[in-house]
């Protein structure tokens, strides 16, 4: 029973892939090549993980057959990859809890619980949590008016198209906004409170020359508006302050990544943070596997390419989890039926 008394939403699928990051997502493409039903949870409101939340203006150099491609981009392939199989997303919910439900005729299926109540009963679970469940810095002022023109990433830039945007912060992800806005905005001004800003250099000169206003050694004290944002107040490093117009204010000041909730799942970790797996990406726990920067193994690379590999040694190795008679190799895509005319 959830807290008011009613029945918890329940789901049954054959795999629960934890993070719909690049490597979750593209597992629930090859979870539908095996035919298996599948969900995919994330705390976060969009999928893609780290690429949606922190960069997915980007271009990305290192997957494999695409010289450059935007990380908006790789999110939106993978999703049409995946959506031929229709997987359930449950997005904005945490997986909080993992039990096992025992069984007599076969391997042990398992419930997982999100942070509203729901219930995934499963086959097996993939975790592909990344760097676990990352929180946005907050701005110090005006957390109210969240989603209410202040945001911590920009799902969808033709919201703030002949907007005025203030966005607030001085690393990567900020200047990126600023670049990416700047072109369709009204206008665009940068706020960072020191003078040095820690992005990359050459995206600080792209910065400097895009036509953006940049305001540095002040920051954003008050948001002002009635229901939604309207001004900004922004109070300088010598005190004096200043109001902007704003309808949209975009606060880039980091995320803190916790692996939360999975410590408690009982699989062996490394260091507290990375979950050991063995070369069928196998935890310690029969049933659970984890694919993608959340593993950790001697020798392990964090980067997408490697975790498209490991994800498809995860699906492939539940698959024979949940089916001891089921073939290991999942054959050649290029002999499976061809991709319906919608994603191909
Ligand atoms: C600025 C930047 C640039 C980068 N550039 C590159 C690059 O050029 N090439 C490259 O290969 N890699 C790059 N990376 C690294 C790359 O983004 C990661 O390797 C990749 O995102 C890992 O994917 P993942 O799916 O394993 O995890 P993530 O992308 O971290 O996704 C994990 C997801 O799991 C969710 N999650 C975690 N715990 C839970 C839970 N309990 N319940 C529900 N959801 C949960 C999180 O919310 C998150 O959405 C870059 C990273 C950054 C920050």
């Amino acid at each position: 029973m959830t807290e008011n008394g009613a029945q918890p939403q329940r789901e049954v699928v054959d795999l629960l892939l934890v993070g719909a990051g690049p490597v979750g997502l593209y597992g629930a493409y090859y979870a539908g090549v095996r035919g298996l039903s599948v969900a995919v949870v994330d705390s976060l409101p969009e999928p893609g993980g780290q690429v949606t939340a922190m960069y997915p203006e980007k271009p990305i150099y290192d997957i494999a057959g695409f010289p450059s491609v935007r990380g908006r981009e790789l999110v939106e392939n993978l999703l049409a990859q995946a959506g031929q199989y229709d997987p359930l997303y449950i997005l904005g919910e945490q997986a909080t809890k993992l039990e096992a439900l025992p069984s007599s005729s076969g391997p042990d299926r398992w419930q997982v619980t999100t942070s509203t109540g729901r219930v995934i009963d499963c086959g097996a679970v993939v975790i592909t949590g990344g760097i676990g469940t990352f929180t946005p810095r907050p701005l110090p002022a005006g957390e109210e008016l969240l989603g209410k023109g202040l945001s911590y990433f920009v799902p969808s830039l033709a919201d703030y198209a002949d907007t005025d945007v203030v966005v607030v912060g001085g690393g990567d992800s900020a200047c990126d906004w600023v670049l990416a806005l700047q072109p369709i905005a009204r206008s665009v001004t940068l706020v960072h409170r020191r003078k040095a800003f820690r992005a990359h250099a050459a995206t600080v000169e792209a910065v400097h020359r895009c036509g953006a206003r940049i305001i540095t050694d002040a920051q954003v004290t008050v948001l002002h508006g009635e229901g939604k944002v309207e001004k900004v107040e922004v109070q300088a490093k010598d005190g004096s302050t200043q109001v902007l117009p704003a309808q949209r204010v975009v606060a880039a000041l980091g995320f803190l990544a916790d692996l939360g909730p999975i410590r408690d799942w009982n699989v062996e970790l490394h260091d507290n943070r990375h979950i050991v797996v063995d070369s069928r990406m196998a935890t310690s726990v029969p049933g659970i596997f984890a694919a993608g920067d959340v593993t950790d193994y001697s020798g392990k690379v964090r980067l997408i390419a490697v975790g498209f590999g490991e994800v498809a040694t995860a699906v492939n190795n539940a698959a024979v989890h949940l089916d001891p008679d089921a073939m290991l190799f999942p054959g050649h895509s290029t002999d499976q039926a061809p991709v319906p005319a919608a994603v191909a």
